[in-house]
């Protein structure tokens, strides 16, 4: 019995070793990876529903690992929050999509930019000012930034996040609540909070063409959004029937593959410049 316990660890430990030694490597090396080439921004596209034109794009890191290869962001956000890289790391997102953004006006594209930012950025109480800074630096205003978070990140500390959300907000920047639908609080946060913005989880979107619980659910949010002057934004649509559904249900923006996949900016510029002349 006591070497079965002995196999059992010995299993335990082997699958995950190889886990946590990546995870302890990646953490070291992370804080270096910034600023290198290795950290790169993606920019997926948004249309407006109504014209089919296109309205903006989201900010998507990506991190190609010269050993490990692609490492995806659900992977080492998580590392970044829980050490407090996510801070050094905002700031230098929104540099490079800063920068994005003042090249595209400089082409003639007024596009918004959606930047995904963490329940951490909060509790900096720089935050704000930091942000503005950027901003005048790289020659860009603020009325075309909209900022994601979570409805989990808001109401981690929701006092907190009530001062730094209203402070974005006077500053010109738009907010978007991620992921809707998916977190356990209540909707209250949402009069409170200086919202513009929800943007339906790809959980309810992406086969809702198909399912009927999905169609009701994505419904029902439209409605209470649009009641409650919000812009509606679904996310993850990977097929022609459910942007028309979208469509015709009033949803004001849609993101996903069947539009576009996240692009490095130099494809993204090539993608705009096509889109529609085909
Ligand atoms: P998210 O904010 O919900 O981002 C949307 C994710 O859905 C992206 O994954 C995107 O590539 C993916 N996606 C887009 N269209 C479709 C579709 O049609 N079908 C499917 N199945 N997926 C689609 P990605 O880029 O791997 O990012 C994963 C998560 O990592 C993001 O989820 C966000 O929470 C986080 N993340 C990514 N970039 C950043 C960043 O710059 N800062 C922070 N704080 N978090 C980020
Ligand atoms: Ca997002
Ligand atoms: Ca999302
Ligand atoms: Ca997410």
């Amino acid at each position: 019995a006591a070497s079965g316990i002995n196999e059992k660890y010995a299993v335990y430990s082997q699958e995950i070793d190889p886990y946590n030694q990546r995870r302890i490597s990646l953490l070291g090396e992370l804080r270096n990876a910034i600023d290198k080439d290795v950290l790169q921004l993606y920019f997926q596209p948004q249309i407006c529903l109504d014209t089919m034109e296109v309205s903006g794009a989201e900010v998507l890191i990506r991190w190609i690992h010269p050993e490990y290869g692609f490492i995806p962001p659900d992977e080492f956000i998580p590392l970044a929050e829980r050490t407090g890289v996510i801070q050094p790391l905002t700031y230098w997102i929104c540099r490079k999509a800063f920068q994005f953004m003042h090249s595209l006006s400089s082409q003639g594209y007024n596009l918004n930019l959606s930047i995904n930012i963490s329940a951490r950025n909060l509790q900096d109480p720089h935050f704000k000012d930091q942000v503005c800074k950027i901003a005048k630096e790289q020659d860009v205003t603020l009325e075309k930034v909209i900022m994601e978070l979570t409805e989990t990140a808001v109401m981690h500390n929701p006092d907190e996040a009530l001062r730094v959300l209203g402070e974005l907000s006077a500053a010109g920047i738009r907010l978007s609540i991620d992921d809707f639908g998916t977190g356990y609080s209540s909707l209250s946060y949402l009069k409170k909070l200086p919202v513009n913005e929800i943007k339906i989880d790809r959980s309810f979107v992406m086969e809702m063409a198909k399912n009927n619980d999905d169609q009701v659910i994505v419904h029902t949010t439209l409605t209470m959004g649009h009641n409650l002057s919000l812009e509606v934004v679904a996310e993850g649509i990977e097929d022609e029937a459910t942007l028309l559904k979208l469509k015709e249900m009033g949803c004001d923006l849609a993101q996903g593959y069947h539009i576009a996949r996240p692009m490095p900016a130099n494809e993204f510029f090539t993608w705009l410049s096509n889109y529609r002349n085909d």
